[in-house]
């Protein structure tokens, strides 16, 4: 297989609506009074005014709509799981089959990417600063909305570009990398600096930030893949999910994976990407091995539905316990034990439980691990604010933790054993946290 052949697996799976299409779709849409996919949407973007503006042609008006509900709504066009959320609740669904409200998003959103748009306008300085850390979808939203409110607003970014998970962590055949760069050149053009390649606590101390802005929004989502904790871990061939998609975003796709054999550990929508990345690079056969069954995998359907089509297979009930090793040091099989499902946990979820006697081996080249995400503890503690294992304690009314000039929004504030935040949810947490502390340092709220 030629690079070529395989760079050519990258590029997008979908190619999106052309415009005769686009207006027909749009043309279907009842623009329902009350409408249920609005309600549906966790940013509340107003679906039927967008859709209305690209029937008579309005793309820039449609794609600010959609953009002033949700800051990455092109993004959340592509990754948000709409037949759960928007098209789910849509009437038609009772009738003939529902509007392709995401399809219709990325439209509108795509053709303000082609055509430059610069959608909003930066508010009038109201003289307080905000520090943002961590430049993902919630850190971003939130920066967007205090910048529309006058606010100085600094993102301290570890990273060298802003985006987070849709920069870096949501595979390019789903969403390219210049998607989530044009929603942060609109949140940069407000004025917003973006302190890119800059670590909160090791490059700037956190005292700094306390004591120079008005407010602190921590927003630094979660940090790697904690270990398997089996043997053979350390060997060479084991790699992190997150890192492993990351590569495939930032360098050129290389033939090194061509005719290997993958096992993907863990099956969320990390693990589907990871699957899926290791498919289009040429891998000879991929499997995901999960220790729970299908009714318990975090990945939303249509990632299943993408993997299987793929070609990857499923191993449900099935854990790693140990890796083997050449003299070499490199990964040659796996050890798998069988499980059975026991008594429900804390989290709701039935307890998978060991069948003695059931291990067999899987002959493999590379192991990729996506059991979840561990958290940035150190620098919360840095922050010496109240939390749980990693998870930030807020109070839900105003994202203030238990340093009131501190407020966190995100991935950071989700607890544990719920899979994964949606992009779209931490969208609305930015927002919200934005608006919970502009009432807090404004004396009287203004229209938002
Ligand atoms: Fe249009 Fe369906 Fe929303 Fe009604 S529910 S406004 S038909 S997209």
């Amino acid at each position: 297989m030629s690079y070529e052949d395989l760079a050519a697996n990258f590029e997008e799976v979908s190619p999106g609506l052309s415009s005769t299409e686009a207006i027909e779709e749009a043309n279907r849409c009842l623009y329902c009074y009350d409408a249920p996919c609005i309600q549906a949407c966790p940013t509340g973007i107003d679906i039927p005014a967008f859709i209305k503006k690209i029937a008579s042609g309005n793309l820039r008006g449609s794609a600010k709509t959609i953009m002033l509900a949700n800051p990455v709504g092109a993004s959340c066009a592509r990754v948000c799981p709409t037949e759960e959320l928007c098209e789910g609740a849509c009437v038609l669904n009772h009738a003939t089959k529902p509007i392709m409200i995401g399809s219709l998003q990325r439209y509108a959103t795509d053709w303000a990417i082609q055509n430059q748009q610069q959608l909003f306008k930066q508010g009038k300085k109201n003289g307080k600063s905000i520090a943002i850390v961590g430049g993902g979808p919630a850190g971003l939203s939130a920066a967007r909305e205090l910048a529309l409110l006058g606010y100085e607003v600094t993102i301290f970014e570890a990273e060298e570009k802003a985006g987070g998970l849709n920069m870096y962590g949501i595979v390019s055949f789903r969403l390219p990398q210049s998607v989530s760069y044009w929603e942060v050149k609109q949140i940069e053009s407000l004025d917003v600096e973006i302190r890119t390649n800059t670590r909160v606590g090791t490059d700037v101390p956190v005292e700094e930030l306390l004591m120079n802005y008005d407010s602190t929004l921590l927003s630094i989502g979660m940090a790697n893949v904690p270990d398997l904790e089996i043997d053979g871990e350390e060997l060479d061939g084991v790699y992190d999910a997150i890192d492993f998609v990351k590569e495939t975003k930032i360098k050129p796709i290389s033939d090194w994976l061509v005719g290997k054999k993958v096992v993907v550990i863990g099956a969320g929508n990390t693990a589907i990407d990871a699957a899926t990345c290791s498919v289009r690079m040429g891998a000879e056969n991929v499997k995901i091995v999960y220790r729970r069954t299908i009714e318990e995998m975090s990945a939303y359907d249509f990632e299943y539905e993408f993997a299987k089509q793929d070609g990857v297979e499923f191993r449900w009930l099935t854990t790693p316990s140990k890796v083997f090793g050449n003299e070499k040091g490199q990964v040659t099989g796996l050890e798998c034990i069988k499980m059975t499902l026991g008594e429900p946990d804390k989290d709701g979820r039935r307890r998978p439980v060991q069948i003695g006697g059931s291990e067999f081996i899987l002959d493999v080249d590379v192991v990729i691990k996506a059991i979840g995400q561990s958290r940035y503890i150190e620098l919360i503690e840095q922050f010496k604010i109240a939390h749980d294992g990693g998870v930030v304690n807020i109070n839900p009314d105003t994202y203030q933790t238990s340093n009131e000039k501190v407020f966190a929004c995100g991935d950071v504030i989700f607890g544990k054993g719920q899979g994964e935040a949606m992009v779209v949810s931490a969208a609305q947490q930015g927002k919200e946290s934005a608006y919970a502390m502009h009432k807090i340092l404004s004396p009287v709220m203004e229209t938002v």
